[in-house]
């Protein structure tokens, strides 16, 4: 078998636990099975060398940037090369450059476009374990580029398509994906298996276990992906195309507390206006999350949508430098409001679920401000105050806990 095997920051955060991660992948290799190790950066060292950056140069250029991070994942893969070595088995390691990983010219959010397999089988065949810097690439000007934080699991996917892998096993600090964050829902219980729409949702709604990019291209490439931890033997959960179960109503719950509220007041309520707003939040680079527009009155109508806190006051700005082409009344904003959704293969075809979820919150006395929905996700905007509780009532409701 050839078993693609990626440990996160936390997971390689000491040189004990490199050690630790170097005994799991030599047990592997010597059942005779071909490794590829992928690894992040030890523990917060990206976020120490964004930080180093900052202390020389408030706006650090890109190409400099991803030219210094990427040196956070080169550290990690050289220390497991000597780890493996003092347990007395061959490996080599390989950062974006040497494998060739090649990537869309972006710095700081380059996507992997086409990966040169030759070195790393030559490896493998020598009978090497092989360790590949996660997160980074190269593009066309043949720099150093990133591929977006949390990005190594994406590399990880990408190898084991590129590979033709027989596993994909992305390795963290918990023990696999759970129906709601434990620390928010004390009865949240590890899912065996979830499909990769339902992992995509989450991923996205800021669950936290997997770059969202990793599952889009593990669905597209049909990898078999397995999220389990590093410090354990527990199983973990398998991510998949078809559960092979019948598709539950609800999976999992999610809570985003990163969202901030922003209203547009007294827009005028003629055709173009909602394509004038987000046009210019578009062209501001703003991603915009749920929307809402309330029926016009007067000739006015207010829209409301949802941002990541670190962009509100950039969506302001670029909203309040398009006031004589918006001509609206006025902003509001909160930035103490948090997003809690549910996800579910099964809503699709079952009707109901998004009721159920409301009356759970009616019946905590909890206060619905926004709602949007996908075919498999209904999620709602609340007070921030109240999401814990909102996230435990909407668990308990569906009966997550069982
Ligand atoms: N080290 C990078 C980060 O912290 C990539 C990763 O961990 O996946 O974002
Ligand atoms: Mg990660």
């Amino acid at each position: 078998m050839l078993i693609v095997k990626k440990f996160g920051g936390t997971s390689v955060g000491s040189p004990e636990r490199i050690m630790n991660v170097a005994i799991r992948c030599v047990e592997d290799f010597k059942k005779g099975h071909d490794v590829v190790v992928v690894l992040s950066a030890m523990g917060k060292t990206t976020d120490e060398l964004i930080a180093l950056a900052h202390k020389v140069n408030p706006k650090p250029q890109k190409r400099e940037l991803d030219m210094l991070m990427t040196t956070g994942e080169q550290v990690s893969v050289a220390m497991m090369a000597m780890a493996m070595d003092s347990l007395g088995v061959r490996a080599i390691s390989l950062n974006a450059f040497q494998v060739a990983m090649h990537t869309t010219s972006q710095y700081g959010s380059a996507r992997l476009k086409r990966i040169d397999s030759e070195r790393i089988h030559h490896e493998l065949e020598d009978r090497k374990i092989v360790i590949v810097t996660g997160f980074q690439g190269i593009n066309k000007y043949d720099d150093l580029t990133t591929l977006g934080r949390g990005g190594s699991d994406t590399t990880a996917v990408a190898l084991a398509a590129a590979l033709h892998a027989d596993a994909c096993e992305i390795y963290t600090d918990v023990d696999g994906v759970y129906t709601a964050d434990p620390r928010i829902v004390k009865s949240a219980k590890k899912m065996p298996v979830i499909t990769y729409d339902e992992m995509l949702e989450l991923a996205t709604l800021g669950a936290g276990v997997l770059h969202n990019r990793s599952v889009e291209m593990a669905k597209k490439y049909g990898v078999t992906l397995v999220v389990r931890s590093s410090l354990n033997y527990s199983e973990g959960t398998v991510v998949k195309e078809d559960t092979g179960v019948e598709k539950l109503l609800v999976s999992g719950v999610a809570v985003d507390k990163d969202a901030d509220r922003v209203s547009v007041i007294g827009l005028k309520d003629q055709p173009g206006i909602a394509f004038r707003l987000f046009d210019t939040l578009a062209k501001a680079n703003i991603n915009v999350d749920m929307i809402l527009q309330s029926i016009g009155r007067d000739g006015t109508k207010d829209i409301s949508f949802t941002c990541d806190d670190g962009v509100m006051d950039d969506a302001i700005k670029a909203i309040e430098g398009a006031k004589g082409r918006l001509q609206y009344k006025g902003i509001d904003t909160r930035a103490d409001v948090a997003k809690v959704s549910i996800v579910g293969a099964g809503m699709m075809t079952n009707p109901g679920v998004a009721a159920k979820m409301f009356e759970a919150l009616y019946n905590e006395d909890i206060n619905i401000s926004m709602i949007s929905t996908s075919e498999i996700r209904v999620t709602v905007l609340i007070d921030e105050k109240d999401a814990e509780r909102a996230a435990t009532a909407v668990h308990d409701a569906f009966k997550l806990s069982d």
